[in-house]
């Protein structure tokens, strides 16, 4: 494999455009998980929830879960709670707390046993039992209920957090008062050298006896992994549950300047703020945006081979890959606005066709080599300049996929000198570390271009 050959002198050429021409393949190649939209169709006349048993916690939870970050809107949650919905996750760091909020308002119309509500903290190594336990309340507050099913360690990236004394002792003393009933990890995968990869973690956790559900990266280009962990939390009957599953696009919102989306506002205004006018903000928001769609166009016959020809195509297909796996209890999909609600249902209960069992071949074949795996930390050993590869991608995918902009752009900046622009004049020994063959050098210069808006 050769690596990518750039110059500092090439820095200013990394445009907009180019960074979609590798990001816009990385995500969009998942669309050809296109043809269980037939089936899905099928399924829409029954619009019936199914239900998996969630491991020791014993509650039988809907085999589509509401993941609610951005959650602007809280009847969205009713409204899935009424279609049969019945698995809920939220986070402390969602929208600073805004996300539980929203749920709290409309818990009382929600049958409380009936539902299983997750909330989310970061523990760091300085937290102690007192202040897990002032969090944890007023996360309990904000959702308005006696009690919160399950509370996980956020994004865990070392094994040892696992054994956090503080937490331990707090979510005891909490189980003990009825306040909460279950505890479990998630894991985004290793975020440098010395930490842990999210199979690590997750298989620790697993087997540890403490935790009951756990929460990870899993769709169906990042399988491998996810399927080691699936066999320990079956051996040990801890609930499973998914995040990060519909990796890819296939459509862009072309900007229009008399009805931008709220997203589009907020990254104009975010040019501004750095000095540009109005008109030239908009001009390279136009210009972005056409880039993603240009490049989308390019791939536009393999989607037509597999049908697929909108975004909710493809996450129709990636949802239904997940629900495929019998040992995958909880499907999370990101639900904030009530027509998701409505797309999502009718997959419950679905399986893969065998048209989209074709799709996967393909895509391993043309596009599995330009998606950096969520969660991989193959290749951290050899980078010399601790650069947190899939950490980066994820944040572009924060960006490109879930219009968070903000949010992945605060988060590259607190990488300071650990972020990709140093991969320029890098001998790329990534390349040969990835099993993957990804192109991690090229993606990443793209990524940081994005992320710093240069
Ligand atoms: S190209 Fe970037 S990620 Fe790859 S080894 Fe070099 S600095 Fe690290
Ligand atoms: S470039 Fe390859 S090895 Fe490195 S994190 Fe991404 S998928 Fe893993």
């Amino acid at each position: 494999m050769s690596k990518v050959s750039i110059t500092k002198s090439d820095k200013g050429n990394l445009s907009r455009r180019n960074f979609i021409k590798l990001g816009s393949l990385a995500l969009s190649g998942s669309a050809l998980a296109g043809t269980g939209v037939t089936q899905a169709k099928d399924n829409k006349q029954k619009n019936k929830i199914s239900y998996r048993r969630l491991g020791r916690t014993g509650f039988m939870a809907s085999d589509v879960g509401v993941g609610t970050v951005g959650l602007k809107e809280a009847n969205v949650i009713r409204y899935a709670y009424d279609k049969g919905i019945n698995y809920f996750d939220t986070a402390e760091g969602y929208g600073s707390g805004e996300s539980e909020r929203k749920i709290g308002e409309v818990m009382k119309h929600m049958q409380r046993d009936k539902i299983f509500l997750t909330t989310k903290l970061h523990i760091s190594e300085k937290e102690t039992e007192k202040s897990i336990l002032d969090r944890f309340e007023k996360a309990r507050e904000r959702l308005q209920t006696d009690y919160i099913d399950c509370l996980y360690m956020h994004s865990v990236k070392k094994i040892s957090r696992l054994d956090h004394k503080g937490f331990h002792s707090a979510t005891k003393k909490l189980k003990e008062e009825g306040k909460l009933r279950f505890i479990g990890v998630s894991s985004h995968g290793a975020g440098g050298k010395n930490d842990d990869s999210m199979e690590k973690v997750m298989i620790k956790a697993a087997e540890d006896g403490r935790f009951d559900v756990v929460l990870f990266i899993y769709n169906f280009l990042n399988k491998d992994a996810g399927e080691r962990i699936l066999k320990v939390c079956k051996k040990n009957d801890i609930g499973a549950t998914a995040m990060k599953i519909s990796p890819g696009y296939v459509e862009v919102s072309l900007f229009d300047a008399d009805n931008p989306s709220v997203s589009q506002i907020e990254e104009i205004k975010k040019h501004m703020k750095r000095g540009r006018t109005k008109e030239d903000a908009e001009k390279r928001y136009r210009n972005w945006a056409k880039g993603q769609q240009d490049e989308i166009k390019e791939y536009q016959p393999f989607f037509e081979k597999y049908n697929i020809k909108t975004n909710d195509h493809l996450r129709e297909a990636t949802v239904q890959w997940v629900l495929n796996s019998p040992d995958m209890h909880v499907t999370l999909v990101t639900i904030i606005e009530f027509d998701t609600v409505d797309k999502i249902v009718p997959l419950s209960g679905t399986k893969l066709s065998y048209g989209n069992v074709e799709f996967l071949k393909d895509y391993d074949k043309y596009l599995g080599d330009q998606y950096c795996r969520h969660g991989c930390d193959e290749c951290f050993e050899v980078c010399p300049n601790d650069v947190p590869v899939s950490k980066i991608m994820r944040y572009s995918y924060y960006y490109a996929m879930q219009g968070r902009e903000k949010l992945a752009m605060e988060k590259y900046k607190k990488l300071e000198n650990r972020q990709a622009d140093s991969c320029i004049e890098c001998e790329a020994p990534c390349l040969s570390a990835c099993p993957y063959q990804v192109n991690a050098q090229f993606q990443l210069i793209k990524a940081h271009s994005l992320l710093t808006l240069v």
